[in-house]
């Protein structure tokens, strides 16, 4: 059987050569460029030896061969350092660091086939035990030398990010202001055009102030969700608590999308609610939640599909501090639409997520699949957590064609008037 060689190596010239000197001889060659894709390389292969330059980006040769070395079925694949380095000591460095054999660049054409069939026949290159000691030490030294330079690296990297998240919070703040004042104004305008025209104005005049109106109120609404996720992302969001009915609120979202609802045909149903005690939470705020779920599930479930909001009171087990259960209300948005898949269901909870291909991308609130900006969902989560609540999803998985459903999940305190 042909036996196969891992070359692990970033230059082109260099891997071009070998590969034809080894290929001409019957060996299998295959190759990596760095470090990471040659243990990748290495444990989907299996090679019969693999040749390793030293001076690798990102994880260096020496590196390399330690983690290869450690890693269950490689640690018995000779392992020898390709390299130009011809300082005193590399090749005792190589060795110390778990290469079985050191061969120099320039490569010498005629003898490699010969050198490899050596190591591939059981030929190990050895060091003597004292001079590993000192190697050994040196290379420990390194390597903590090098860890050190990459966590100073990654904290850097990490200032940066958080610096990068900050500037876009105060971008997104900052537009939506900006955007917000024009707007009050259009507004204002459109009033007084409807108030000067009156009733006595043509039927398709008002049609136009009735479209522009609806646009600038979806306009309104991103605006307003750009304020609440930069409210949300920097903890200001403020919440009014009050009293609240639960089965008030529910009846209010079954009207506000009985129209839509009926347009594509779908049953929305609510239940559960006159179970629930009066709880303690900032009103408008749960109701933005739930009219972003229930809006979503309108979005994304097939015409003639099942929309329900249910509630019901679960206990949340008492820790050692408290004698008794914490009661707490569990609203269920179940849907019969297309599913959010496993790898995405935490996914789709973070702000301008969208699941499907950006070019893909439409806008309709309550048309199905009409995207939207991917702040729905982030906002809701944030609303529940400032409540001390929490908010998920439970799907089998995504499928447009059988329609597995989605179900999120509402948990929110029952609260008290001492917890505004
Ligand atoms: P969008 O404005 O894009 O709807 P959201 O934050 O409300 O933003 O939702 C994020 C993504 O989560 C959506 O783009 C969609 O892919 C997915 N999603 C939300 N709700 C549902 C649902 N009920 N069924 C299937 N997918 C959903």
């Amino acid at each position: 059987m042909t036996k196969k060689i891992l070359y692990v190596e970033d230059d082109l010239g260099n891997r071009l050569l070998v590969r034809h000197l080894l290929q001409e001889v019957g060996y299998t060659v295959v190759e990596a460029i760095d470090g990471l894709s040659g243990i990748r390389l290495a444990q989907e292969e299996r090679p019969d030896l693999i040749l390793m330059d030293i001076n690798i980006p990102g994880m260096d040769g020496y590196e390399t061969t330690t983690r290869l070395k450690s890693l269950p079925g490689l640690s018995d694949i000779p392992i020898i350092a390709l390299t130009a380095m011809s300082r005193d000591g590399d090749r005792e460095r190589a060795l110390t660091a778990g290469c079985d054999g050191y061969l120099t660049k320039p490569l010498d054409a005629d003898r490699l086939p010969k050198q490899i069939a050596r190591f591939l026949n059981g030929f190990r290159e050895t060091v003597a035990d004292e001079e590993i000691n000192i190697y050994l030490r040196e290379y420990n030294q390194r390597l903590v030398d090098r860890l050190e330079q990459k966590i100073q690296e990654l904290s850097r990297a990490n200032q940066n990010l958080t610096h990068t998240d900050m500037m876009k919070s105060r971008f997104i703040n900052m537009a939506a202001h900006e955007l917000r004042t024009p707007l009050t104004a259009l507004h204002g305008y459109m009033g007084l055009l409807s108030d000067k025209l009156g009733t006595e104005a043509k039927e398709s005049t008002l049609e136009i102030i009735s479209g522009a109106n609806a646009s600038i109120d979806r306009l309104r609404g991103i605006v307003q969700d750009m304020l609440d996720i930069t409210r949300i992302e920097t903890g200001t969001l403020q919440l009014k608590h009050s009293p609240l009915s639960l089965t008030l609120i529910f009846n209010k979202i079954k009207r506000d999308f009985y129209d839509v609802a009926k347009k594509r045909q779908q049953i929305l149903s609510i239940a559960g609610a006159d179970h629930i005690p009066m709880m303690w939470g900032d009103g408008e705020r749960i109701t933005q939640i739930l009219r972003n779920l229930v809006s979503n599930a309108i979005k994304y479930t097939p015409d003639g599909g099942k929309i329900e909001i249910k509630a019901e009171i679960v206990s949340r087990s008492a820790s050692s501090s408290q004698s008794e259960p914490e009661q707490l209300v569990k609203i269920t948005v179940s849907d019969s639409g297309i599913g959010v898949a496993p790898d995405q269901q935490e996914r789709i909870f973070e702000s301008f997520y969208e699941v499907r291909v950006m070019d893909l991308h439409s806008t309709s609130k309550t048309g199905f699949m009409g995207g939207g900006a991917g702040l729905g969902l982030p906002i809701a989560r944030g609303v529940a957590e400032a409540h001390g609540g929490s908010l998920w999803v439970e799907s089998k998985d995504h499928d447009p064609e059988q329609c597995p459903g989605s179900k999120f999940y509402l948990i929110l305190p029952i609260g008290t008037p001492q917890s505004q």
